[in-house]
């Protein structure tokens, strides 16, 4: 089976043949050296300063999104969520669950996000600020410059869901104004799930963190940066994915992150270049290099997906709720070349010939 999926996506062969190993020891030096390094390498590639901290935790990536909202604000902020799907929608029932103050800012699939639309809440109290960069539902890139500097202006912190933008799309977190960073495992780092990673910059981490009582054990983010600083966690980790984790991430500064991120880039605009020739129309919104959202003619996006997986061993992601029927997304994350754009391609045509 090709995998064409959002995460876990198409691991390369390093990862899958050292995921054989037994897996080592962890309360000790070495591994310590494993994790210390797997910290300074993800801080290098988020480009921001030393003095950020970084919570490593064993769970999927709505853990790292409830620890960052749970433990950032309380029931005296009042948030602006950009909910434009269903991760927007995550955030909304995760400030709902711990019951934060929020406002949602929803926009239709046409409608960009701009200085302009942010202005309708300049004059209101917004202390936080909560967007998924990339709306991994349907595929839509929001810009991060107009949501920071409505946050300075606002002195809101912003924090931004990159889970699957990091490392597919260029990221900056100190100069694109981020206060903290979110991402995980297994969508563009191409590892196993199980690590989710909260990246908190040393304004919010003075000012907010410590003054917000953890309201999870399991999940204190204090207790888990304090023991990553010294290269362990407060309890046992995914340890097989961090040996896979730092063993990728060490592959990617040999290779450089500019070329690791011009390689899913040229297999993003490779796959919009092949489908423009065909039927299948690609919405008009800014994109991720992560994932190219296809429209689906004649309401047949079940049928494409089942026939692309049963047929030619090919798996896509469908798409829930409003697009459930219309649409599919194309991951470009993970080990893909463009020889296998190209026979997606080709596959796509031959069903839409036999239909
Ligand atoms: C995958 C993803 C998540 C996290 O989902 P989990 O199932 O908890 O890993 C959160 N936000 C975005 C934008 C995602 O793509």
């Amino acid at each position: 089976m090709k995998y064409f999926t959002l995460g876990p996506v198409e691991m390369d062969a390093e990862t899958l043949k050292i995921s054989q190993n037994p897996l080592p020891y962890f309360r000790d030096e070495s591994f310590s050296d494993i994790n210390l390094t797997l910290v300074r390498r993800l801080k290098d590639f988020l480009k921001t300063a030393a003095s950020t901290r970084i919570a490593m935790l064993t769970a999927s990536g709505t853990a790292a999104m409830e620890a960052a909202v749970s433990q950032v604000f309380t029931t005296q902020d009042r948030l602006l969520i950009i909910n434009g799907g269903g991760f927007g929608q995550r955030f909304v029932e995760i400030c709902r669950w711990h019951s934060i103050p929020y406002e949602e800012l929803k926009l239709a699939p046409d409608e960009p996000l701009t200085t302009q639309v942010l202005s309708a809440y300049q004059n209101k109290q917004v202390s936080g600020i909560l967007v998924n960069v990339h709306e991994t539902s349907n595929g839509r890139l929001y810009p991060l410059k107009a949501l920071s500097t409505f946050a300075k202006k606002k002195q809101a912190t912003l924090v931004v869901d990159a889970i699957s933008s990091f490392m597919a799309d260029p990221f900056e977190m100190d100069d694109q104004g981020v206060d903290i960073a979110i991402f995980s495992s297994h969508k563009s780092l191409s590892v196993a799930p199980g690590l989710a990673f909260v990246a908190i910059n040393e304004t919010t981490w003075k000012n907010r963190i410590n003054k917000v009582a953890p309201l999870s054990f399991y999940m204190d983010l204090s207790s888990h940066v304090q023991q990553i600083e010294r290269g362990q966690t407060p309890f046992t980790p995914a340890v097989g994915v961090i040996i896979q984790l730092s063993d990728k991430l060490r592959r990617i500064e040999q290779m450089g992150l500019d070329s690791f991120l011009a390689n899913i880039e040229s297999r993003a605009s490779h796959f919009r270049e092949m489908i423009s020739n065909t039927p299948f129309l690609v919405p008009e919104y800014p994109l991720s290099n992560a994932l190219t959202p296809i429209l689906i003619p004649d309401d047949k996006a079940e049928h494409f997906y089942n026939r692309l997986r049963s047929d030619y061993g090919i798996l896509v992601n469908p798409c829930s709720g409003r697009w459930a029927n219309t649409m599919l997304r194309v991951g470009h994350m993970g080990c893909l070349t463009l020889e296998d754009n190209n026979k997606l391609v080709c596959a796509l045509n031959n069903i839409a010939a036999a239909s």
